[in-house]
């Protein structure tokens, strides 16, 4: 099973590819994951794309697509991959399509999580992580039960650098402008299907397994 979430930041697409990778035991290929790795690395990749993801733009397509072909060689995705975040703009794809092709491979479904901009901007601003264990959390939605604090490991929470109020409002124009047509690139290929992204999570999560189990 291969898969794609498209949606806007704050759509959930993580929440969702975490839910998938215990349901159906294959790997969420994040780029965005990759990229914070590696900046917390301090490698010489987390070092060129930092300043781009701490303004909210898109790292450039030739980095991200490297690091898609190597992940995708890896022996977990030989049953399969969720891809979370990738592909962002219509060159990503068609390098995507263009290394698939050359696996062998082809995208089961692209599934677009659809969610309003008002709502995207309070899931966004008020998400928070876990430093140590990387757990997710909200101070609306999901909070955890000491506030700052995680329930599991009792690490520190902390906002991540770019989902601060100026930088969301530039990552949701930028979705707009280079991801957003990606919807109608995988309409034409009959892969897309719309998810109805509001909701409680398993509500959200049952609509996504009733469509790739059909
Ligand atoms: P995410 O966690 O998917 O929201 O990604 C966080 C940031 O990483 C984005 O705002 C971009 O700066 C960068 N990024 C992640 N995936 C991609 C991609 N496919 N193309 C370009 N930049 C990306």
């Amino acid at each position: 099973m291969r898969l794609i979430l498209l949606g806007p930041p704050g759509a959930g697409k993580g929440t969702q590819a975490k839910k998938l990778v215990e349901k159906y035991g294959i790997p969420q290929i994040s780029t965005g994951d990759i990229l914070r790795e590696a900046v917390k690395n301090g490698t010489p990749l987390g070092k060129e794309a930092k300043a781009y993801m701490d303004k909210g733009e898109l790292v450039t397509d030739a980095i991200v697509v490297g690091i898609i072909r190597d992940r995708l060689q890896e022996k977990d995705c030989e049953k399969g991959y969720i891809l979370d975040g990738f592909p962002r703009t219509v060159p990503q794809a068609d390098e995507l399509k263009k290394a698939l092709s050359e696996m062998g491979q082809s995208i089961d479904s692209v599934l677009s999580i659809v969610v309003a901009n008002d709502e995207l901007i309070k899931r966004l601003t008020g998400r928070r992580t876990c430093k140590e264990c990387g757990a997710g959390y909200h101070i609306m939605f999901k909070a955890p039960k000491t506030e700052g604090v995680c329930d599991k490991c009792q690490g520190p929470l902390f906002q991540r650098d770019d989902d601060k109020e100026e930088t969301i409002k530039n990552r949701l124009a930028v979705y707009n402008d280079q991801t957003e047509p990606l919807i109608e690139y995988y309409k034409k290929d009959g892969a897309l299907v719309d998810i109805e992204g509001t909701g409680g999570i398993d509500e959200i999560f049952g609509r996504i397994c009733a469509v790739i189990e059909k």
